[in-house]
């Protein structure tokens, strides 16, 4: 049996490995020049910055990406260490900004700024929305609705700004639940050795010695169809034959490959649904610094911040991602849909952050990057993706596009490419 591939990202390295395994031919199609998609690096002044991600895997080495790295034998090293996260706050209470100075909570005492009141509930529906978690709104309502505090909102906003480029109130409260049901079972962020490409190399490694081809430079600019069927691909006017396709492009951009759209039973109907998919957008800020900003290899969460809702630093974990002697640290922003055409403005708030979470540190802003529609944070929201199947038979969609539930960025990637080759080898 032969796959072919379309984007050489983490969710498409993670299938050609995964099937590969199972003694599939894989052949992948990256219309770039360089491998890995948003999940590897950029060298820049001795730095290793990256094309998208933190360099931070959310569940470490203990999460679904790190499981599926093993199984597919990538030769990989994710480190977590203590703490996982930290809080900052302002010093004294009721100030809503950081110039009366901060101080910083470990995460596992996020409770401690709720009202006796709040926390004595926070702890009935910790239990009981373990067994049936609540549906049907957003995080945010729920949250109004039940631990209603400016704490729950400033919190919540920091969290899923940071691990989904969203607002609270754009995350479906079953998406949040499940969420925060894995970060317990799987336990908090870790960064790999090597950064990104740390993994996507390995993987590139175990898909190469498994005898698969990855072609740089080759787009794909069509579906070949065969009675209804995917057959192949169409790359550089040359057909490309293949049992399977599966893509890591999402699916509003796969629907676009396939030109005889009307003969497809169920068509307009998925067209309706990835008409309606808004990508995730962001902004990442790197900097580098003589000393450390934050010292730890966790999470600065930032509440209080204008737009700034979390910052890593990743050098105290790999310092080979800097030069010898330099940080790296990166603060990350969700931008809501409503202000992608204000990206300047959201740039200047967060770096107005920065100087107030860093003040009296010296930095250098290194490099700034903006991520939205084709090159978004995330190609669907967290808790709106539509599964791996399309109406078209042998074509799958992996990827970003199509997460498995509850899981954070690429731990959903993992989620998705272990249901999606799970349906196609068990058809
Ligand atoms: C600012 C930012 C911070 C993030 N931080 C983290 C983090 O710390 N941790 C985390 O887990 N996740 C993080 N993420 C998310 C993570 O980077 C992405 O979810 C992940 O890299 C997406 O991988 P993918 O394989 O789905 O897609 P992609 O990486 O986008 O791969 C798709 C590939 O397909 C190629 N392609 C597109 N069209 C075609 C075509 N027609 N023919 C051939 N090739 C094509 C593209 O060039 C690309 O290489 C972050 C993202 C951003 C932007």
């Amino acid at each position: 049996m032969k796959a072919i591939i379309i984007g050489s990202g983490l969710g498409g390295l993670l299938s050609a490995a995964r099937l590969s395994k199972e003694g599939y031919e894989v052949e992948i199609f990256e219309r770039l020049p360089i491998v890995g998609g948003r999940f590897t690096n950029i060298p820049y002044k001795g730095f290793h910055l990256s094309t998208g991600a933190l360099h931070m895997i959310p569940h470490g080495p203990a999460g679904p990406l790190a499981q599926l790295l093993e199984y597919v034998d990538a030769d990989v090293e994710i480190v977590r260490r203590k703490p996982i996260a930290v809080i900052r706050v302002p010093r004294k209470k009721g100030d809503t900004d950081y110039k009366y100075g901060h101080k910083d909570l470990l995460f596992e005492n996020f409770r401690v700024p709720f009202s006796l009141w709040n926390r004595i509930k926070l702890m009935y529906y910790v239990i009981s929305t373990r067994k049936k978690p609540p549906t049907g709104q957003s995080f945010e309502q729920w949250c109004r609705d039940h631990i209603p505090q400016d704490w729950t909102y400033r919190i919540s906003d920091a969290f899923f700004g940071w691990s989904l480029s969203l607002k609270a109130a754009d995350v479906p409260v079953e998406e949040a639940f499940e969420i925060i049901e894995n970060l317990y079972r799987f336990g908090g962020p870790g960064i790999p050795i090597g950064g990104c490409k740390g993994i996507t190399d390995a993987l590139v490694d175990v898909i190469r010695s498994r005898g698969g081809t990855i072609h740089t430079s080759s787009e794909v600019t069509a579906l070949k169809m065969d009675n209804g069927k995917v057959s192949g691909v169409i790359v550089n006017e040359e057909e490309h034959d293949a049992d399977i396709v599966l893509s890591d492009i999402g699916h509003p951009a796969t629907a676009d490959l396939i030109d005889e759209k009307a003969d497809i039973e169920g068509m307009d109907d998925y067209i309706r649904k990835t008409d309606k998919i808004k990508p995730s957008a962001g902004i990442k800020i790197c900097l580098s610094s003589d000393k450390p900003l934050i010292g730890h290899g966790g999470v600065l969460l930032t509440p209080y911040a204008k737009r700034v809702n979390g910052i890593n630093e990743v050098t105290n974990i790999d310092p080979n991602l800097a030069p010898e002697g330099k940080h790296l640290t990166m603060a990350h922003q969700c931008v809501h849909w409503n202000d992608i055409d204000d990206i300047e403005k959201e740039i200047d708030l967060g770096l107005e952050d920065l100087k107030d979470i860093f003040a009296g540190k010296e930095y250098e802003v290194l490099l700034i990057q903006s991520y939205s529609n084709g090159w978004p944070v995330n190609r669907s929201p967290s808790g709106a993706d539509l599964r791996n199947r399309t109406p078209v038979p042998n074509l799958y969609i992996v990827g970003d596009g199509a997460k498995g539930k509850g899981g954070i960025e690429v731990e959903g990637i993992a989620l998705g490419v272990k249901n999606c080759i799970q349906d196609i080898l068990n058809l």
